[in-house]
């Protein structure tokens, strides 16, 4: 069974995207297993400090190596691990190539920064895997790494219901997904497209494929291109 250690100063805030839902199913149902681990226990201080003042002066703290190395040593000796990644908005984007790649690797460390980052020193010599979710910046590695997590559990078999739903989400052929509708087929005036209830397959899926089509080439022409 897949293994994911996730580090953070603040792993409350964790819990919920595991609490529920396909996340919560993956876990009950044994087919990954996720952990978390509070940065504060590894600390090497009796006051269990974990972060401190930047060298060079300017604002915001920075999470110290000596936690991290402690917390990822510990986990190291008792399981083989794939990639240490670090999740910070300096990296790579998430997509979809990714997280297929992740679902199929083995165990995982996850790692979360929080105010101004982690020491350099933990990037250079620890982390095997850099990942961000967006350009954007959040105010710590938490919710990214329930992003990523929650990305790469739908896809471990047997998680979802319908094996091959993931299949057909956006993204794993460079398209967008085509519109999805359910009842009722009307709607006061508004109608579900005849194809739909045509009931012929072969139908279905053309209209499919060409909606797909068109909608990536308006709102996402970049993936088209790949
Ligand atoms: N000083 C950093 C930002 C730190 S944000 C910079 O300017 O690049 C604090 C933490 O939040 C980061 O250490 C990282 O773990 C997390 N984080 C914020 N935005 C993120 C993003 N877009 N993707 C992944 N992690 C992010």
């Amino acid at each position: 069974m897949k293994k994911i250690d996730i580090i953070s100063a603040t792993p409350d805030l964790l819990k919920s995207p595991f609490s529920g839902s396909i996340m919560k199913r993956a876990l009950d149902n044994g087919l990954v297993d996720i952990n978390f681990h509070d940065l504060k226990d590894y600390s090497i201080s009796n006051n269990k400090q974990i972060d401190d003042y930047q060298f060079g002066g300017g604002a915001g703290m920075v999470l110290m190596i000596e936690p991290i190395n402690n917390c990822v040593n510990f986990l190291k000796k008792q399981n083989k691990y794939s990639e240490i990644i670090y999740m910070t908005p300096d990296a790579p984007v998430l997509n979809q190539k990714i997280c297929n790649k992740l679902s199929v690797s083995g165990n995982l460390i996850i790692i979360c920064g929080h105010y101004k980052g982690i020491d350099q020193r933990v990037r250079d010599n620890i982390i095997t895997m850099e990942i961000s979710i967006g350009d954007y910046v959040l105010s710590g590695g938490e919710l990214p790494a329930a992003v990523l997590c929650d990305s790469i559990v739908r896809l471990i078999p047997g998680v979802l219901n319908d094996g091959t739903s993931a299949l057909t989400d956006s993204f794993q052929d460079n398209l967008l997904a085509p519109p999805v509708y359910t009842r009722p087929s009307t709607f006061q005036n508004l109608k579900v497209p005849d194809v739909l209830i045509s009931g012929n397959k072969n139908k279905i899926e053309a209209w499919r494929e060409e909606k797909s089509i068109e909608k990536t080439e308006r709102i996402r022409p970049d993936l088209l291109k790949k």
